[in-house]
């Protein structure tokens, strides 16, 4: 029995096969790129949602601490800017210090907190008792 040819001779199908592969290993790189930018984006994504999420539950704190009195003062540390509140000095976070002044619904005033306070007192007590 004679075996049957080829349509192709031998060397035309290396060649068809090793375009195929190249082909195939081009679409590799190309979704490898495009799934290494997915990731990328997804992971900037969450540190913005993480960075919202913080902001989001400072202002919650920050206007839970004010309530309907129209006299309640929000008092800010007026060296390190931290918001007294019934459980302490909270960091704000940035930008919200400026909101906060332009804020027509929030009466702002300054105090020390007592971290402040100790620092103060230990740069300018010898001066004081001298
Ligand atoms: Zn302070």
């Amino acid at each position: 029995m004679a075996a049957s040819a080829s349509p192709f001779p031998q060397t035309t199908l290396l060649a068809m096969l090793v375009g195929q592969a190249r082909q195939a290993a081009r679409i590799s790189r190309h979704l490898v790129a495009r799934a290494s930018a997915a990731r990328a984006a997804a992971a900037e994504a969450i540190d913005v949602t993480t960075l919202h999420r913080g902001e989001r539950e400072a202002w919650a704190d920050i206007l839970d601490r004010i309530p309907a009195d129209p006299d309640h003062l929000l008092i800010l540390c007026a060296y390190c800017h931290r918001v007294r509140g019934e459980s302490g000095w909270t960091v704000l976070p940035g930008g919200v210090e400026a909101e906060l002044h332009a804020w027509p619904g929030v009466l702002l005033s300054h105090g020390y907190c007592q971290d402040c306070v100790r620092l103060q007192q230990l740069e300018y007590a010898p001066a004081l008792s001298a």
